[in-house]
Formats: C-alpha cells, sequence, structure tokens
C-alpha cells in the first residue's frame, strides 16, 4: 500500500539535486536554480501518467480538496454530498469553505450509493464527491448521470485511489475536478503533498493561483503579479516535489505488487464459507492497494475479530466500523459542531441534523467489513503464509 516502503537512493538524488541549489522554493530564483524545477516536473509526470490535461499541486491532499472547490465556485452553504465512511479531510476541506457537507449512505462499493445521493439533492446541492476509499471505485457512470441530470459538479476525492482506474480512465480525472494525497502513507508519497487534476484550462488557472496568495503568474517577476482574485498559500515546496518525482517513477512497480499480492490473498479468503468481497465496479481499474471483505453478519465479524487478535494477525486489518478517522459512528467533534471558530447558521443546522440521522444501511455494510492493507515489501511466500494462516483462523472462528 504506501510508497514509503520502497525508499532507496532514488529520493535521495531527486532531494539531493534541490538541496545543491538551496532553492527550496517551487516559484521564482530562475538563475540560482540551475534548471531544476521539481514541482513543474511533477506536475508534467502527473498529466501524463493518469492522462488528465493539467495538474496543480499542492501542500496536501486536503489543500486540494479546498483548491478544487475554490476553483469550482463552491463555498457559503452550498451542499456538497459525500459518503458517511470516508476519511475526515473530505469535510474538513467542504467545512473550510463555508460549505455544507451533506453525509450519505454507502453501498457495497464502500462509497457513495447512488439511490442516497439521489434521495439527498435540495436546491442548495452544488457538488457531488465520491471517496474513491480504500484503492477501488465508486460507481462513477451512475454518479456521472445523476450529476448531469441535475446540473452537478462531480468532485472526485481520489485520495487513496491513486492508479486506480475506470473504463481504462485514471480515478480522479473522470469528474470536473479530482484530486490525490501525497501524504506519507498513500500509494506515492511526497512526504506531505497533493495535487487537484483538471481537464478544464480555467479551473487550473484558478487553482495555480489560488495555492499561490492570488499570483496570476503571467510576469517574469513573481513580485510584480496581479491578483485578479484572492487565494492562500497551499504550495508544496520542492524538496517534496522530489520525493513525489522518485515515487511516480516506481508507480507501476508499485501496483504490480499490489496486485499480486491483493490475488494471492483474495485466493486463500475466498474459502473462507459465507465471506464476499467489495463490490468493484470496475475490477480490473482496483489498485488493489487493500483487499476488501464482508462477512455475513455482524456478529460472525465480531468472532472473526477476536480470533485474528488472538492468533497476532489483526495488524494491517482495519474494522472501519469501530474507527476514528474513518466512519460517522465515531465523529462526534463533527456531529458535536466542535469548532474552534463560529460556523454559518446553515453548516450548524446541517451538523445538527446529521446527529441525529440514521446510517443503518451503512452500518449493516461496515460492521461486516474489513479492509487489509497490501504490503509492498511482502514476498510471495509471505503472502501465501499469511493466506494460510487467515484462511485457518477464521474458518475455526467461524465454524
Ligand atoms: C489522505 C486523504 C485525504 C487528505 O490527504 P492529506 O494529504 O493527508 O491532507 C483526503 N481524503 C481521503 C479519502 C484521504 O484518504
Amino acid at each position: 500500500m504506501p510508497g514509503f516502503e520502497l525508499f532507496d537512493d532514488a529520493e535521495k538524488k531527486e532531494v539531493n539535486e534541490v538541496l545543491e541549489t538551496g532553492i527550496l522554493m517551487r516559484y521564482g530564483f530562475d538563475g540560482p536554480r540551475k534548471g531544476i524545477w521539481k514541482s513543474k516536473e511533477l506536475e508534467q509526470a502527473i498529466c501524463s501518467t493518469f492522462g488528465t490535461g493539467y495538474a496543480q499541486l499542492t501542500s496536501s491532499g486536503t489543500a486540494a480538496l479546498t483548491t478544487a472547490m475554490a476553483a469550482l465556485g463552491i463555498g457559503a452553504d452550498d451542499e456538497v454530498i459525500m459518503p458517511a465512511f470516508t476519511f475526515v479531510a473530505s469535510f474538513e476541506a467542504v467545512l473550510s469553505m463555508g460549505a455544507v457537507p451533506v453525509l450519505v449512505d454507502i453501498d457495497e462499493t464502500l462509497t457513495l450509493s447512488p439511490a442516497a445521493v439521489k434521495a439527498a439533492i435540495t436546491p442548495k446541492t452544488k457538488c457531488v464527491m465520491p471517496v474513491h476509499m480504500c484503492g477501488s471505485m465508486a460507481d462513477l457512470d451512475a454518479l456521472q448521470q445523476i450529476c448531469k441530470e441535475h446540473d452537478l459538479i462531480l468532485l472526485e476525492d481520489a485520495c487513496q485511489s491513486i492508479g486506480g482506474t475506470y473504463k481504462g480512465k485514471s480515478l480522479g480525472t473522470i469528474g470536473h475536478a479530482g484530486t490525490f494525497s501525497f501524504d506519507f502513507v498513500k500509494t506515492m508519497t511526497c512526504g506531505e503533498g497533493g495535487v487537484v487534476m483538471t481537464n478544464n484550462q480555467e479551473v487550473y488557472t484558478k487553482c495555480d493561483a489560488f495555492t499561490d496568495h492570488g499570483h496570476d503568474h503571467l510576469g517574469a517577476d513573481r513580485g510584480a503579479d496581479l491578483h485578479p482574485f484572492l487565494g492562500y498559500n497551499f504550495r508544496i515546496s520542492e524538496l517534496h516535489a522530489a520525493v513525489g518525482l522518485a515515487q511516480i517513477k516506481k508507480l507501476d512497480r508499485f501496483l504490480a505488487i499490489q496486485r499480486k499480492n491483493n490475488g494471492i490473498l483474495k485466493s486463500y479468503l475466498e474459502q473462507v464459507p459465507g465471506i464476499s468481497f467489495r463490490v468493484v465496479p470496475d475490477p480490473s481499474g482496483d489498485s488493489a492497494s487493500f483487499l476488501s471483505w464482508f462477512l455475513p453478519t455482524a456478529e460472525a465479524m465480531e468472532k472473526a475479530i477476536a480470533a485474528m487478535k488472538e492468533a497476532g494477525i489483526m495488524p494491517g486489518n482495519f474494522y472501519w466500523y469501530a474507527n476514528n478517522w474513518h466512519y460517522i459512528k465515531k465523529w462526534d467533534h463533527l456531529k458535536n459542531a466542535h469548532s474552534l471558530y463560529p460556523f454559518s447558521q446553515a453548516q450548524q443546522s446541517a451538523l445538527k441534523n446529521l446527529a441525529h440521522t440514521s446510517f443503518s444501511q451503512s452500518d449493516a455494510i461496515m460492521s461486516r467489513c474489513i479492509s487489509t492493507a497490501i504490503s509492498l515489501v511482502w514476498t510471495e511466500e509471505q503472502v501465501h503464509q499469511k493466506g494460510a494462516t487467515f484462511l485457518e483462523v477464521l474458518k475455526k472462528a467461524l465454524s
């Protein structure tokens, strides 16, 4: 799963090239930087690797989501429909724009249920944000259709699915915009970083300026730039971009390892009576960073978890239902609107509503689901060993 597992001299070489010049900033200093432009180079590599027209690097995946929303004109009181199973960053970005997160049920794709999205649309809805969780994808055809019918923006949070595809197109490049995170535990990392991808030049130009205080970047002298609109500082540094540049060159290797290890593990788990797997709308596009599986009931899952803990094989297996970062059940800080600063009326009432909303459909899925993280450093022998142990422990626990 995480690219940091396969660090070597390639990362050091890229970072050292930046340290040689001492120019750690992505803009300006044209003479002293001696032709070293790691951020620009990484943006070009992202465009060619993922087949997107434009890429704007940011300081994080959260900043990428915020930037994308700003560039797409999503702001005060606009409702953004998103899944109840995600990472906290998705709603943090929405709230930071003054917009209103509307969390809805997931289905067995482990992301937005198209029916739940339809049911949540109001005159205030501006955007649908599928989150391609755990390496695989939402039902993008269905969601795109809904967005077309209702004239809504489709923003893909693809932070967890770098390298995944849907019908031949990279996840994150299919909606009006999409984002990746390059934080330390993602499929490829910059240490910290993120990117907004879009095929719309105007959206890109806005992202470019927004992430650098609104600088229009049109002249040779950044200090003399005009500011057509307000921005922030969501810049990536050259040091971080350098790490990413080494990592993107290894991405094909990461994906090949993930797919191989995932396939081997699945061949064992398939033999567990009653087990089923996450619905993947385009199986050939699964990035395979996780293998997500279900047992028939929450009780069976409880038994399985107890047995896995006892056998010492629980690490690396994520039971999101009981986890603080990823599922609505434990997000009391969100439901109670524990903010350091005042929220708008619309945000406050939406969060109050959320506290009283039932997510029984999602509960029924998440309480039976475990995602097994796929490591890049397992040997083939180790994966077979893990699979065999898994099978033995689960079979015994469920018999
Ligand atoms: C990691 C992640 C983000 C945010 O990324 P950071 O770079 O850590 O800010 C957003 N959404 C999802 C689904 C993520 O997993």
